[in-house]
């Protein structure tokens, strides 16, 4: 039977609760999500909680805010005026982009509100600084593809669903 470890794709059926028991995310009643083991496409708490499980591993994996989105830093969210963006741009709350600071850095920002004309942005994650509570199932377990070796995710729960433009 193969473990997980690097370079394994994984699929798990997962519920995401935050510290209230409220329920944030779920694949419940749809496919199992995939994953590559070792590539940061899951919370560094979770991925490791994972690290040597097998199908059928089953339990409530509780992960700290620094092992997950990260604590909260500190700043407030900023009001940018909505010409600021382009206007063909369709503009929602959750969206995500990468702005560039003074020093030039790359810092990501989201959308956490839209009051008329002004977009309310925050460089932090919309989870910073929550605890979070993952019921997780392992479903699968499999080798990747070179291609999803190449990628750094998982192409579908089989890895055969063609390619996709997202990256
Ligand atoms: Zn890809």
């Amino acid at each position: 039977m193969s473990l997980i470890q690097t370079d394994k794709v994984v699929l798990i059926h997962y519920t995401l609760r935050n510290d209230e028991g409220e329920e944030l995310d779920s694949s419940a009643g749809g496919e199992p999500l995939p994953y590559l083991q070792g590539h940061g496409n899951i919370v560094p708490g979770l991925e490791r909680a994972l690290d040597g499980k097998a199908v059928g591993f089953k339990d409530i994996i509780v992960v700290a805010a620094e092992e997950a989105y990260g604590e909260l830093d500190g700043t407030d969210p900023q009001g940018v005026p909505r010409d600021a963006f382009p206007e063909e741009l369709e503009l929602e709350e959750g969206m995500q982009f990468v702005v560039e600071n003074d020093l030039g850095e790359q810092i990501p920002v989201w959308v956490i509100g839209i009051e008329g004309d002004e977009i309310l942005l925050d460089t932090n994650h919309p989870l910073a600084g929550e605890e979070l509570h993952f019921e997780i199932e392992v479903v699968g377990v499999r080798d990747a593809t070179a291609e999803e070796l190449q990628h750094g995710h998982p192409h579908g729960v089989g890895g055969d669903e063609g390619h996709h433009h997202d990256h």
